[in-house]
């Protein structure tokens, strides 16, 4: 958390800053910047600059200004504020109140208003012109095609590949295993053990779940979400759900359908 369905809505939000022009960035902590990215090339690369476009990638948001992209990371509890305003109220694992600490990053404008993240951990980051190119296809965009071509060329364990954001991006654990539980698949299976069928699954659970939970509100809104704890069962057949460590993250399955 955040994943895909709520960087989204950040974009969304965001998007009402285009055409305003940059007056002054703060980070009240540099540690807020990714390795590579300096407060001073950060200023310089906005100052008196125009905000261009939003767009995302997977978990990245990229503000396109001027001639530079600045890319914005929320980690486990970032949350975007436009002129005060919020696109989630309540994240997992963090609380909807907003203190003046918990602000690594506010850009103000010239017009008015600001853009800044909310973010009690400080899992996220700043950085002037993030590589996009490491990224994979997005998870809302990526074809059957590239995924069954992904799929095939791996052993990794399918979870652990589908939570790689250079294979695809924008999937974090609980969307991962909402969508294997909904295709009916096993997240330890290698990868390349898919056949046509599984394929076919997978691709319609990654939009389908995707549409869903975006509809329902968050990426926490899943079927199984309620049930992710011990003697948690699933929600189709009754069974005890198990948990397992995969791309080191908990994973909650069913050892009954999901094959
Ligand atoms: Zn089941």
């Amino acid at each position: 958390m955040p994943e895909l369905i709520e960087v989204e809505l950040y974009r969304k939000l965001a998007a009402r800053t285009v055409g305003r022009t940059v007056s002054t960035v703060l980070l009240p902590r540099p540690q807020y910047l990714r390795k590579g990215t300096n407060l001073e090339a950060l200023r310089t690369a906005t100052r008196a600059q125009t905000l261009k476009r939003v767009r995302r990638i997977g978990k990245l948001l990229i503000l396109d200004i001027g001639k530079n992209s600045v890319g914005l990371r929320f980690g486990m509890t970032g949350r975007l504020i436009v002129d005060g305003e919020t696109a989630i109220e309540r994240l997992l694992y963090t609380t909807p109140k907003v203190e003046a600490d918990h602000l690594p990053f506010v850009m103000s404008f010239e017009q008015g208003g600001e853009l800044a993240i909310v973010d009690p951990r400080r899992f996220g980051s700043v950085e002037v012109q993030p590589n996009e190119t490491i990224l994979g296809p997005d998870a809302d965009k990526i074809s059957r095609e590239e995924l069954g071509a992904m799929l095939h060329n791996s052993k990794t364990a399918l979870k652990a590949l589908l939570l790689n954001q250079r294979k695809v991006a924008g999937l974090g654990n609980l969307l991962c295993d909402e969508i294997l539980w909904r295709a009916g698949l096993d997240p330890h299976r290698p990868s390349h053990s898919l056949e046509v069928t599984d394929i076919d699954e997978l691709d319609a659970a990654i939009s389908g779940t995707i549409k869903e939970l975006t509809q329902r509100g968050g990426s926490h809104m899943g079927d199984i979400q309620d049930q992710r704890r011990q003697a948690g069962i699933c929600p189709k057949d009754g069974t005890e759900l198990q948990r397992s460590t995969l791309g080191g993250r908990t994973t909650w399955w069913c050892p009954e359908h999901q094959r």
